[in-house]
């Protein structure tokens, strides 16, 4: 068992990295290297209370800033995509890969091949190039544990059922802010209603895949990627509350799940700490409080992304990889106010269908096929 010490937070600045910090600011671990992209303010505040032994930025002006501002510190501050692969490789005790977007991949690959445990926020890396990932896991013998609340509780349901076969994983989703909507109802929606999520607080990105239910579409490849079942056996449940944070069941029907308020610093700290449990600041569960659980189907033929996705996995190759670059480029379009939000879905789905696909993945083909999808979306909106 490793007993968790120092830490390297990749995407300091967000929603997961901020809240790591806390978990490490409750535990007295020790910091051993951020990674931010553009927020350099709030990174020199964390380097200044962490003292961590390396800053990278990966936003050149951002970079710069943060270099003059820490000039009265010895913390060497690095710039770039290649210096955020350095800084994951940076013997530590453990990894948490926080940053948004497939660029999460490369750094993964590099932690796991210099060897270092990782703790992994970032669901594109396993979306575009899980195969990459779960092959240096295996060759390095190192572990990942999964943070995406859904993969935790999944990854804990397991944990004591290594010998036992997987029936079926139950994957569950909030449903989002549109829940019950038709295709109609969603052409008027508008960012400040996408962007609201009933039951968690996060990056805008993955706040509009929620509402989409791409979210949905990416978890359902991560589970897969990660826990080696079929997506057959992934089924998606509309549960409301965000209580039961997902379950396996077993070949003798016991479903075993995992419960917990919605929040994120709980799989965080377990991931850091497993498989130990610590005390933590989150709030407990009242189950009398919760009062009632609901469990609904999703509604795919309006939430064209997670069908989406589910056709992607089934596909394989690089497809996984053109369905995340035209999901990326579209969300981005939809956040930069160039589109509306209910042709992110469209637009998915006419790239998919639209830009080839290789079966062979290496991280060639990841780059090539994440390039043309995101030119596709990029010249059609
Ligand atoms: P945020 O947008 O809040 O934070 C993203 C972090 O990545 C920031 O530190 C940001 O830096 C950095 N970043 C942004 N762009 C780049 C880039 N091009 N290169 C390197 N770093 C970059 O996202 P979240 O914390 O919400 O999500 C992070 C990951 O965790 C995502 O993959 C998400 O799907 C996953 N996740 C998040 C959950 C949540 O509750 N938030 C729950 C489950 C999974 P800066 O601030 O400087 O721009
Ligand atoms: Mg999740």
């Amino acid at each position: 068992m490793i007993e968790i010490k120092t830490l390297t937070v990749l995407g300091s600045t967000g929603s997961i990295g901020t809240q790591t910090l806390d978990v490490a600011r409750m535990h007295g671990y020790r910091i051993k290297a951020l990674s931010a992209h553009k927020n350099y303010k709030l990174a020199e505040e964390q380097a200044r209370e962490f003292g961590p032994e390396t800053v990278c930025m990966t936003d050149e002006t951002a970079y710069s800033e943060l270099k003059t501002r820490l000039a009265d510190t010895d913390i060497k501050v690095v710039y770039g995509k290649d210096a955020l692969c350095e800084t994951a490789a940076a013997p530590c005790d453990m990894v948490i890969n926080a940053v948004v977007g497939m660029v999460g991949l490369e750094p993964t690959l590099a932690a796991l091949n210099a060897h270092n445990r990782v703790g992994l926020a970032n669901k594109e890396t396993l979306v575009t190039g899980g195969e990459l990932v779960k092959a240096a896991e295996k060759a390095n013998n190192v572990d990942i544990v999964p943070i995406d609340s859904e993969h935790s509780a999944i990854f804990q349901s397991l944990m004591g059922n290594e010998h036992n076969k997987i029936e079926k994983i139950i994957l569950t989703a909030s449903g989002g802010p549109f829940f019950g909507y038709n295709k109609d109802m969603l052409r008027s929606v508008t960012m400040e209603q996408a962007l609201h999520h009933p039951n968690w607080n996060m990056g805008r990105k993955i706040t509009t895949d929620s509402a989409t239910l791409m979210n949905k579409g990416l978890e359902l490849i991560e589970a897969v990627r990660l826990f080696g079942v079929t997506p057959e056996q992934v089924e998606v449940v509309v549960h409301r509350q965000s209580i039961l944070h997902s379950a396996v069941e077993y070949e003798d029907g016991a479903v075993i799940g995992q419960l917990g308020v919605p929040d994120m610093k709980i799989p965080i700290q377990f991931a850091v700490t497993y498989p130990k449990r610590l005390p933590s600041c989150s709030k407990k569960l009242s189950l009398f409080d919760v009062g009632t659980m609901t469990f609904e189907r999703a509604d795919e033929e309006t939430f064209v992304c997670l069908a989406e996705a589910r056709k992607a996995i089934a596909k394989g190759g690089t497809a996984p990889t053109v369905l995340n670059g035209a999901n990326e480029a579209a969300v981005a379009a939809f956040l930069d106010g160039k589109i509306p939000f209910f042709r992110i879905g469209e637009l998915v789905c006419e790239c998919c269908g639209a830009v080839p696909y290789k079966g062979e993945v290496t991280l060639e083909t990841i780059a090539e096929a994440d390039l043309s999808a995101r030119e596709y979306i990029n010249g059609n909106i």
